[in-house]
């Protein structure tokens, strides 16, 4: 039986860590070919471009920071130059800068900002450029993007409730081309931006239904079902994978 990702070639910004890793190496088990892209861990990606051969899948790594508009649209010509086409971006590429409002800094307010919006604007302006019948974008926003129950994330809170309202409005402008446009949300998962050990994690953890935090591979997991067939007639949607965070 094919796999239900066969033929199909996909672009995860920020996949050399965390959740774009898990989501690279899930969609390449089910049969896409992947570029990731990374901005200082040359050797994490790697290690992921590894890891998906070692198991029969194609993947390369391409250094682009999401904050500069030429290497983002040169992420999406390299990926389309190695490997013929494009079908699915997933904009994973993010950060956060923890603290009080008060105190964050015009610089961090313009990083994250710049990463997690501006460069999701860019990568799928380019990425459009080279989608057909059955494309996917998938942004991968946070739950804080609905409701903020914690201090601390107050301009990321926003870039994701940016992102939201992004994936709704892009929706209606390439549906008739057969393009979905979704936005899948998490809430608090295990990685090096959100340790489940760290010192922000005591009140996240609290407030999800499951009292635990989620693995990436739970990310990655919804993130497969929206790039694939069966999810067709899903556009414009917030699917939150959060735990019960904002139930
Ligand atoms: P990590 O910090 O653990 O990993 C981030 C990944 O993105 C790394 O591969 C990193 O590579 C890459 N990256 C970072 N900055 C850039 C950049 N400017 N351009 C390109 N790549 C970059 O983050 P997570 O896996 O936790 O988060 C991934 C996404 O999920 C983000 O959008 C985040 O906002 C979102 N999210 C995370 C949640 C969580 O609890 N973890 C909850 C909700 C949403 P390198 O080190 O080489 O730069």
């Amino acid at each position: 039986m094919s796999k239900k990702l066969e033929g199909k070639i996909a672009l995860i910004t920020g996949g050399s860590r965390g959740i774009g890793a898990a989501i690279a190496k899930r969609l390449a088990a089910d049969g896409a070919k992947v570029a990731i892209t990374y901005t200082k861990g040359a050797d994490a990606a790697a290690s992921v471009v590894k890891e998906i051969e070692r198991a029969g899948g194609k993947a390369i790594a391409i250094q682009a920071d999401a904050a500069d508009a030429d290497a983002g649209k040169a992420a999406v010509e390299k990926t389309v130059a190695t490997f013929g086409r494009l079908d699915v971006l997933v904009n994973n590429a993010g950060t956060a800068i923890p603290k009080a409002f008060e105190e964050t800094t015009l610089e961090e307010m313009d990083r994250v900002l710049d990463i997690n919006i501006r460069g999701v604007f860019v990568a799928t302006q380019a990425a459009l450029k080279h989608m057909t019948a059955g494309g996917r974008i998938i942004m991968i926003g946070s739950a804080v993007g609905e409701r903020v129950q914690t201090p601390g994330l107050v301009p990321y809170s926003a870039t994701k409730g940016a992102v939201k309202i992004f994936t709704q409005g892009l929706s209606r402008e390439v549906g008739s081309r057969g393009i979905t446009v979704n936005n899948v949300q998490p809430g608090p998962i295990d990685t090096d931006l959100n340790p489940a050990a760290g010192e922000w994690a005591v009140p996240q953890k609290a407030v999800t239904a499951l009292n635990r935090y989620g693995h990436v591979d739970e990310v990655a997991a919804l993130v497969a079902f929206v790039a694939g067939a069966e999810s067709s007639y899903i556009t414009g949607a917030n699917l939150t994978v959060d735990g019960g965070m904002n139930a």
